[in-house]
This record gives C-alpha cells, structure tokens and sequence, in this order.
C-alpha cells in the first residue's frame, strides 16, 4: 500500500475507492511528465475525465441558457460526476505521488486538470490575518456580490490584476479539505462566474490551451508552498483585452468605483508590508511572563 502522509482513514477510503474508479475507467492518468506540457520545466501530470468535455463548464453541467442557475444538488450525475473526479485526482496526487506543494490547472479544450510539481520553499506566514476570513483587512473591499451560492465568494484581485478569484467562505487551505459539497460547488462557481462577470457564452469561454485566442488565460489553485496567501483561491486570469472592455462597457458604477479604491493594488501591497513587519516584530518580542 503506498504511504499517504497526513492523511485520517476517511481519505484512505477514498484513496481506495478512487483507485477502484481508475480501474473502472472512470478517469484517466494522461502522462506523468512533462513532455506533451510547454514552457513547464516541473515534472506535470495530466488528468482527463474518461469521458471528453469540452469546457469546465460543460463539465460542471453550466449551459448558455442557465438563466438563474443554482449549483448541482448532491442528487445528480453531474454532483456525482464533478466529486468523483477531483477526489480520485487528489487521492492519486496526495496519496500515490505524496504531492503538498503543487499548481493546479485547469485547461480546455478539452477539459483537463494539469498538476504541477512546486519547488517553491517559502510558505505563506505563520499567524498572519486572513484577507478572506478577516473583515478588518483590505481583502473586504475586493469582495464582489455573487449570490449563487454561500459556500463559497467571488473577489476581484485585491492585487488588481485582471483576475477573478473564488474562494471556500469556510477556512481551509488545501481542495482536499473541502467537502463535497464544497467541491462541486466550487468548479460550478467559477464556471459561472466566467459566464456572468464576463459576459460571454459557454462555448466562448476559450480557455488556456487556445493559446493567443484565449478569454481566459490561466486558471490555477495553489497548494502548500506554490500559495503566497494560505487561504485556498482559484485564480481565474482574464485576457487584459477583454479585461479592459469588461471594465469600460459592462460595469456598475458601484463597481468601478470598487475597482479604483484599490488603487491599483497599492492599498493590498501597503497593508501586506505592515502585517509582515507586525509579525516580524511580534516574533522578535519576547515573552515577558
Ligand atoms: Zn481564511
């Protein structure tokens, strides 16, 4: 049996179980390197579905007539589907390759899932406040009003880049950790964000392996030491150009006056250096009981 570090016997059921659905050609290993993955110098491995999707949002069920879509409900194929799939991936990166730090990307077409190895050695910092969790901190003015589900938030990049990010509403930092509910809700989420933030269609939302054409440029979920924020977040980068038309053309007033009071990240960037000296000088304290 292969070592899964860190891991209770609810995940070494479904470790197990997700080895019985690679059996079962429910999902299928790609390659486990680099060879078919350009510009990476990591070693990568590639997860498809064993049936072909064209995007995540065929994938998660999303279609261009979903008018006021809710996320799948715990009865259906799709639910099923989506679970299924990212717990037998996770199982077989965390329990078969021992994988903590790692890049998780998501491409189409056709839908698959890229797993990158990290080598990055700094973590994000011990103690420090949450941007998602913490109303006090700069992470609050970034928030965007996405009501379709509450298990999980939609921001602008506090950094001000030409981004959406989805976050869990609950703390945790590795999609391992989430729920079920949690996880097919949480691709569901980003599908339809893409659709409405952005405004265009389903089959329009070419993703990262359409190259120069791509809407969405990259879409990736840091883990361990590949994150600068602890907090788990996708990162769903949009191409500048549409990024800018967005902004011009479809935004409230309300939100571009959020857009701009994050001055272009700076009021984040500021916020951060003082946290980090905080904790620095906190460190360098000693206890005086
Ligand atoms: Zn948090």
């Amino acid at each position: 049996m292969t070592d899964i570090v860190g891991h209770d016997s609810k995940q070494l059921f479904l470790y197990e179980k997700a080895q019985a659905e690679l059996l079962h050609g429910l999902w299928q290993l790609v390659a486990n390197r680099s060879t078919t993955v350009a510009n990476i110098g990591q070693p990568a491995h590639i997860y498809r579905p064993a049936k072909a999707f064209l995007t995540l949002a065929a994938f998660v069920g999303l279609d261009d007539s979903a008018g006021d879509a809710c996320p799948p409900e715990s009865s259906t194929k799709v639910y099923g589907r989506v679970c299924r799939f990212f717990r037998a991936l996770l199982a077989d990166v965390e329990g078969r390759l021992g994988l903590v730090h790692y890049k998780l990307a998501v491409e189409w077409p056709a839908f698959q899932v890229v797993v990158i190895e990290s080598t990055r050695t700094k973590a994000p910092p011990a103690g420090e406040r949450c941007i998602s969790c913490d109303t006090t901190t700069p992470g609050a003015g970034s928030r965007l009003d996405f009501p379709a589900t509450n298990l999980h938030r939609v921001w602008l990049d506090a950094k001000a880049r030409p981004m959406l990010i989805i976050t869990p509403t609950r703390h945790c930092e590795r999609l391992s950790q989430c729920t079920d509910d949690e996880l097919a809700t949480f691709w569901w989420t980003a599908a339809r964000a893409m659709q409405q933030e952005l405004g265009v269609g389903v089959d329009m939302l070419a993703g990262p392996a359409a190259g120069a054409n791509a809407v969405i440029r990259r879409l990736t979920l840091n883990h361990g030491n590949a994150r600068n924020i602890a907090h788990l977040h996708l990162k769903i980068l949009v191409r500048q150009e549409l990024w800018k038309k967005t902004l011009v053309h479809r935004w409230s007033d309300e939100r571009r006056a959020q857009w701009d009071a994050l001055d272009g990240g700076r009021v984040y960037r500021n916020w951060r250096v003082r946290e980090l000296q905080a904790l620095k000088a906190q460190a360098a304290t000693p206890d005086t009981e």
